[in-house]
């Protein structure tokens, strides 16, 4: 796991990385606000702690900017004792959580590995491509902002699909996963729902390409086509 730190106090930031690393974390450093944003865009990180009191930009306009430009990163914030009105604001910014100057340090291992598993949950019920989303848990499905109507098989080949980006997958191994609700399908059954949904998926940049002999994948439209 890989955790952003922005604490400006040298003394608390040297003592919650020391404990964060020995949870076998990796840990980065900064005392400043400014440079969060661009590091959380680049770098795969899985967490922000975040102190709300920091010089130059403070951790609510660090927090809104990460939020701004899409970022869905666990976020912890760390407050002030007093400063009720700073916890309200960051988790309306988008704190996932927020733990109370001073803390104990296992408290703030608890809290970060309770955010991840939660934020690990939430990524898998929402499958996304193109300007597509399949929300699981929801059993809906968006192209943009545009909800998208698929049957229940429909659904089932899809979510199929997009759970295995970038593998190839056989119809036998679709069968399978959508004959649940009726044995007597065959693969030219697969066949039947793959076509449905082409033109379905077309809108969402999307299509599904038959690899002949073992079966279909889904890929981006820009994606290039390879020989044979
Ligand atoms: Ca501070």
């Amino acid at each position: 796991m890989h955790i952003l730190l922005a604490e400006d106090d040298p003394a608390l930031a040297e003592l919650t990385m020391r404990a964060l690393r020995s949870q076998g974390w990796a840990v980065d450093h900064t005392p400043r606000g400014e440079p969060v944003a661009a590091s959380v865009k680049s770098d795969p990180y899985d967490l922000l702690v975040l102190d709300i009191g920091l010089a130059g930009i403070d951790g609510i306009e660090t927090l809104k900017r990460v939020r701004a430009q899409g970022s869905t990163l666990p976020v912890l914030m760390l407050t002030a004792r007093d400063a009720i009105e700073d916890r309200v604001q960051g988790l309306e910014t988008g704190a996932d959580d927020y733990l109370v100057k001073p803390f104990a340090l296992a408290e703030l291992i608890a809290r970060i590995k309770v955010l991840t598993r939660r934020h690990a949950a939430r990524q898998a019920t929402v499958l996304a491509m193109g300007s597509l989303r399949m929300d699981r848990e929801a059993r809906r499905a968006w192209i943009g902002e545009q909800p998208l109507e698929l049957s229940a098989r429909e659904w089932a080949v899809l979510e199929y699909l997009l759970g295995r980006v970038g593998h190839v997958v056989g119809k036998e191994q679709i069968l399978q996963a959508i004959s649940g609700w009726d044995d007597a399908l065959s693969e030219n059954a697969v066949e039947v729902y793959v076509s449905r949904l082409r033109p379905k998926i077309e809108p969402a940049g999307l299509r599904i390409r038959a690899v002949r002999g073992f079966g279909y994948l889904v890929e981006e439209q820009g994606a290039p086509v390879a020989a044979g």
